[in-house]
């Protein structure tokens, strides 16, 4: 379905380690990657409190050594998992940042900031991100922006994908679809090479970024973009190899000052910062440097690594990619022989051991690099966004076919997973099975829903459980229920069941997943947000009064009163005031300003 759009839609590639907002422009008939305040590219995901304001992407990584409790990244490493899921345990030793259980096993985040506690969800450190990523579209844009394709790993879960959709919520954004980034990367791959393919063309799209590693298989059949396989892991990327390069420096430094510096997240955020350059360098030189001044007690550190004891310490890490590229081919039954293009996205991919092993792997194939691996995904993003904007008519009139990267199915008696609609199915998809009873006079269906690929359900990932009362009484082997499970474009579920012969019928509702609580947080969130936003909209009109807003000096009386006003609800009163009452003046805010915010747009 096509959406009348509000201003431009954007793509953006929310990325675990940095993010890139793009837009198709109708007039040039191509992409433009937007660049932020700083002239670059591509945004650090990252978020810092401090005694006096919130920064967001390069002030933010830019201060992280010296604030490392309070600056938050890697949020979408958390989205959608539990604090008890053992991945998010391990992070957490690496973090520099408290995270803990909140409702429903929720990890929480716990920053100081402006003197007092802050806990936050990772939807709203993502969301934070995506108003970042908003705010530098509308700078470079002179428009509102409010609609957004976001992308995700193609690997990601149903609730990882539902967490994405309420950060873009919590931002205020329409997010427009949700969508695979290596289905994003293949289309600016498809769109770069346009001219020069005829006939079908299988790609393969190995995307190996901060925190993710992501393959799928896809054939271009003309205009056609079918996604014919996906494999992944949603927790393998470069970070895992700054961590592993962090760890051996730490021994490196206990051995010669015989001293630990793995409990201060100081130092180890500054010789994270150190690791992650030297790991660039080596993708270009054979050996690169360490060198951290009073890195810790104030001793300096000084090291260095060759290419060779990088590659050692991630070698489990790269053939394990190598594994998963093999595992996805098996999965579209094609032969490696058969891949035209193999594509690199991601930052990582940039690792010559990696490029090497995938060389290999496909018998000594030229590996495409043409299109910058760190903004395809954005591209892509944004050529999708434009597709599903109603008044944008001058862009390529693709079709794009994903699939669901999991099996989906529910518990049947004795533990088992009942797969109903298997992995790599092509989406859209709905599908209907029937079930019979297992006992006399059964009286109701626990349908309890999982994604995943092991035969015994408790093995795969709970997605959530509904009761179908009212089954009449009958005996063992009648009918039970009548179970649907449908995926949206979005690669999100839901599921319905009914009885036939009683007309009983439930299905897991989207609010169900949430607790009442989490459904307050996801409110006040997006009422504080809007604030911010409002701040921001008033600020902004401010600064251009002098160049192009005419302004009267009442008016901008009114505008700084209602900063003031804004900031205040923000600042102190938002551990305690109503949500209602934030609404109420937000509306109110909005509605007084909106000849204001008019000009300013
Ligand atoms: P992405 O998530 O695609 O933005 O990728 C970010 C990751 O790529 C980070 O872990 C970076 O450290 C890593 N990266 C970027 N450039 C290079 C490079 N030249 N060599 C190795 N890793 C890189």
């Amino acid at each position: 379905m096509k959406r009348r759009r509000e201003g431009c839609a954007v793509g953006i590639d929310l990325g675990t380690t940095y993010s890139c907002v793009a837009v198709w422009q109708e007039q040039h008939y191509r992409v433009e990657i937007i660049h932020n305040d700083q002239g670059n590219r591509t945004t650090p995901s990252f978020v810092a409190f401090t005694e006096n304001q919130r920064l967001i992407g390069d002030a933010a990584k830019n201060q992280a050594a010296a604030n490392p409790r309070n600056t938050v990244f890697d949020a979408k490493r958390l989205l959608g998992r539990k604090f008890s899921d053992p991945i998010v345990q391990d992070d957490i030793l690496l973090w520099p940042f408290k995270v803990t259980a909140g409702v429903d096993d929720k990890p929480m985040i716990t920053v100081k900031y402006k003197d007092q506690e802050k806990k936050l969800y990772a939807e709203e450190v993502s969301s934070m991100v995506l108003v970042k990523m908003r705010e530098i579209a509308e700078t470079y844009l002179e428009s509102t922006v409010k609609n957004a394709v976001v992308t995700v790993p193609a690997y990601f879960s149903d609730s990882q994908r539902k967490a994405t959709m309420d950060a873009g919520v919590i931002a205020g954004l329409n997010v427009m679809r949700v969508m695979n980034e290596p289905t994003a990367a293949a289309i600016a791959y498809g769109l770069d090479k346009r001219t020069d393919y005829g006939g079908e063309r299988n790609i393969f799209v190995f995307d190996l970024g901060g925190g993710t590693f992501d393959v799928s298989l896809l054939t271009i059949k003309g205009t056609v973009f079918q996604i014919k396989a996906t494999a992944g892991n949603t927790h393998l990327g470069g970070e895992d190899f700054d961590n592993r390069m962090v760890n051996y420096f730490v021994q490196e430094f206990k051995r010669k000052n015989r001293l630990d510096i793995s409990g201060n997240p100081k130092a180890l955020r500054s010789l994270r910062t150190a690791c992650e350059r030297a790991k660039r360098t080596l993708s270009f030189q054979v050996v690169a440097t360490i060198e951290v001044d009073a890195l810790f007690q104030c001793i300096d550190f000084s090291s260095s690594i060759n290419r060779a004891k990088f590659e050692e310490m991630n070698m489990d890490f790269f053939n394990e990619c190598v594994k998963i590229v093999e595992s996805c081919l098996i999965d579209a039954k094609m032969d490696k022989s058969r891949v035209d293009d193999v594509v690199l996205v991601g930052g990582s991919s940039r690792i010559p051991k990696v490029q090497q092993l995938l060389q290999d792997f496909f018998q000594g194939k030229e590996l495409c690099n043409s299109i910058n691996p760190d903004e395809a995904v954005a591209y892509g993003a944004a050529v999708q966004a434009a597709l599903l904007s109603e008044d944008v008519k001058n862009v390529p009139k693709l079709v794009l076919q994903d699939i669901t990267p999991l099996s989906l199915g529910r518990e049947l008696f004795g533990g088992i997973m009942d797969v109903v609609i298997p992995r790599n199915t092509c989406i859209p998809v709905k599908k209907t099975k029937r079930y019979i009873t297992t006992r006399d006079n059964q009286s109701y269906d626990l349908i309890e829903i999982y994604e995943g690929e092991r035969t015994r359900a408790s093995d795969n990932n709970l997605i959530g459980s509904f009761h179908l009362y009212g089954i009449p009484p009958a005996p063992r082997g009648s009918d039970l229920s009548e179970v649907c499970f449908a995926i949206d474009e979005n690669g999100i579920l839901t599921i319905s069941a009914k009885n036939n012969a009683s007309g009983s019928s439930d299905a897991i509702q989207e609010a169900e997943n949430y607790h009442i609580e989490d459904m307050k947080f996801l409110r006040k969130a997006k009422v504080v947000n809007e604030l911010d936003y409002f701040i921001y909209k008033m600020r902004n009109a401010l600064k251009k009064k002098d160049i192009n807003i005419k302004l009267t000096s009442l008016e901008i009386k009114k505008i700084e009163l209602s900063i003031a006003v804004a900031t205040n609800l923000i600042d102190e009163n938002n551990q305690q005031v109503e949500i209602d009452v934030l609404e109420d003046h937000l509306k109110r805010l909005n509605n007084s300003m909106e000849h204001i915010i008019a000009k300013t747009v």
